[in-house]
């Protein structure tokens, strides 16, 4: 590929949703351009940049360039994967980059397109049009283009922004709402209140585009536990996201939030706490119809997925068996979840895995007095 106009080459940011595995990762900004929540340490001392138009138009090109290669390559040689990988000899850093992303995304079946990094929406209505217009001309088998946004960037754009970025193909968007409460939004510097929240979620929904609010059990502490649950529950309700996301709070000691743990101005909740807290989110989701995701390992409970109301009953029996057990049942449970040996509170009735989790228990000397630490340091190994 040829560097013109300070093109340093593709380029990829650091995550993507657990839903966006088999999509193909186009940055479109750098970093975050808020980079103040105190629980998020993701993009802690990067500096953000909006990319050039031009520039993600030539990383389109350079897909473009390298899936017909490989696609080239597994035609004549009748899908040698060998032959494929030798293409990639001789390719500078980003080029190659630019190699894998294409052969990982026509694996995957180049049906869906994730836009990087935290916050898409944030550069001018034309520039992001241009990009979608120029990705399903360039890729026409495209069927769904995915992006995080912050509601305080979505709030701003008008309708009919809103409405041209659809019909260009901006189908999903990801926002992390993470709390409604204003007390638990203003305590984390999220930038945004519970009112922001909804005008966004209802913007988006408005426009077309597919949209999933993410939900933070325990980011309120002791303190706002029950608001963050309730308060959330309410705009949830006034917003009906196509789904709602579950990712369990964790404090590593990089994020702003460890700093109040240690002085005291923040109370975490412990594992228990934060399910109970979940259970009273889920009771009061009333009146929508959205699918509810647990699909983050931090999560207590990887079964609490369904679509509402229908499976509300299915969804928290699971939490309600758990809060309703004996204390040395929930050590076992979460010594056996935290350390991966279960997924679901069903798998405490495999003998092979409960056996596993007892080993786990013992050998990590974990007690109902020390679970809460214990359970703390295992979820960083997570982040
Ligand atoms: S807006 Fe998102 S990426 Fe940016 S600091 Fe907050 S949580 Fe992190």
């Amino acid at each position: 590929m040829t560097a013109s106009d300070n093109y340093h080459g593709f380029e990829l940011g650091p995550i993507r949703p657990p839903s966006e595995a088999s999509s193909l990762l186009l940055r479109i900004t750098r970093n975050c351009p808020w980079n103040k929540c105190k629980f998020c340490g993701l993009y802690r001392g990067e500096k953000f940049s909006l990319r050039p138009v031009k520039h993600i138009i030539q990383d389109i090109d350079t897909i473009r360039f390298f899936v017909d290669q490989i696609q080239d390559v597994l035609q004549q040689t009748g899908t040698n994967y060998q032959q494929v990988s030798a293409l990639q000899a001789d390719l500078s850093a980003s080029d190659q980059l630019a190699f894998h992303s294409a052969l990982s995304w026509l694996r995957g079946g180049m049906k869906s397109v994730f836009l990087q990094d935290a916050n898409t929406l944030v550069m001018k209505p034309a520039g992001l049009i241009e990009i979608l217009e120029y990705l399903r001309h360039v890729f026409p088998g495209i069927e769904r283009i995915t992006s995080y946004a912050r509601s305080q960037s979505v709030a701003r754009i008008n309708d009919g922004d809103l409405l041209r970025m659809a019909k260009a193909g901006l189908n999903r968007i990801h926002i992390g709402m993470e709390s409604a409460a204003d007390d638990v939004l203003d305590f984390i510097n999220k930038g945004v209140d519970k009112q922001t929240h909804i005008l966004a979620g209802q913007k988006v929904k408005r426009a077309g585009i597919e949209l999933s609010e993410y939900f933070m059990p325990g980011l309120g502490g002791k303190e706002f536990s029950t608001a963050n649950a309730l308060e959330t529950a309410e705009a949830l309700n006034q917003i009906n996201p196509d789904f709602i996301r579950i990712r369990t709070l964790a404090i590593p000691e990089a994020v702003d939030l460890y700093q109040d743990v240690q002085s005291g101005r923040f109370t975490p909740l412990g594992d228990i706490e934060k399910a109970a807290e979940l259970l009273l989110l889920l009771d009061h989701l009333e009146g929508i119809t959205s699918t509810v995701k647990s699909d983050h390992i931090l999560n207590l409970f990887q079964e609490v997925e369904g679509r509402l109301p229908e499976d509300k009953l299915k969804m928290t029996a699971p939490i309600r068996s758990f809060l309703a057990m004996e204390s040395d049942q929930q050590l076992l449970y979460l010594v056996g979840r935290r350390c991966g040996i279960f997924t679901e509170l069903s798998d405490m009735e495999d003998t092979e895995l409960r056996r596993h989790a007892e080993k786990a228990l013992a050998a990590h000397h974990v007690t109902l007095d020390n679970v809460e630490s214990w359970a703390a340091e295992m979820m960083q190994r997570f982040i």
